[in-house]
């Protein structure tokens, strides 16, 4: 079991600077951070999960202490997996508590290695969320405050071809 890895696990649809925040951040207390991107969160997204880890492996490639993976089944059995010991998620309003509070219970409760981490959103990520920006992008709004350039140009391209 290794202390000094963290997952990162999310739907990343798209990657946000909020989640890049919590990514450099992450990095500062962890020495590695394997960001997990959710196989079972295809359905209903706008990039199939082949997408999102090709853009934020882009995104990451410079940082050999950063690894992008995709994960299918249980999130614990996943960490068992990565013998690894800490879930990293981030918190943003209280509205984010409740699932969070659940999720962190039945995955401790059904692992009891897993211990889930909290990281409180940077006071100027707070509002960002994948699903705002991408309803933003679609209607042709400015997202550069919101996403990496190359998010935004992989956004402008997928609403180019989905009228
Ligand atoms: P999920 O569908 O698993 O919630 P998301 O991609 O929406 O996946 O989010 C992944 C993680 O990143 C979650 O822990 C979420 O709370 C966190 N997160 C998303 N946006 C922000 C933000 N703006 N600030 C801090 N944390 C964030």
């Amino acid at each position: 079991m290794n202390r000094h890895i963290a997952i990162y696990p999310g739907s990343f649809d798209p990657f946000t600077n909020g989640h890049m925040d919590i990514v450099h951040r992450g990095l500062e207390i962890f020495d590695t951070l394997i960001i997990a991107v959710a196989s079972n969160s295809e359905k209903n997204s706008l990039f199939s999960v082949a997408e999102r880890v090709d853009i934020i492996s882009r995104l990451t490639q410079d940082n050999p202490r950063l690894k992008v993976e995709t994960f299918d089944g249980l999130l614990v059995d996943y960490v068992v997996a990565k013998k690894a010991r800490v879930i990293l998620r981030g918190l943003r309003a209280v509205t984010d508590f409740e699932f969070e509070f659940q999720l962190a219970q039945m995955n401790h409760t059904v692992c009891p290695q897993a211990e889930t981490l909290f990281m409180m959103t940077s006071p100027k990520f707070a509002y960002l969320s994948s699903s705002i920006v991408k309803e933003v992008g679609r209607l042709n709004g400015d997202i550069s405050k919101f996403v990496p350039p190359l998010v935004k140009e992989a956004l402008e391209q997928k609403f180019s071809q989905t009228p």
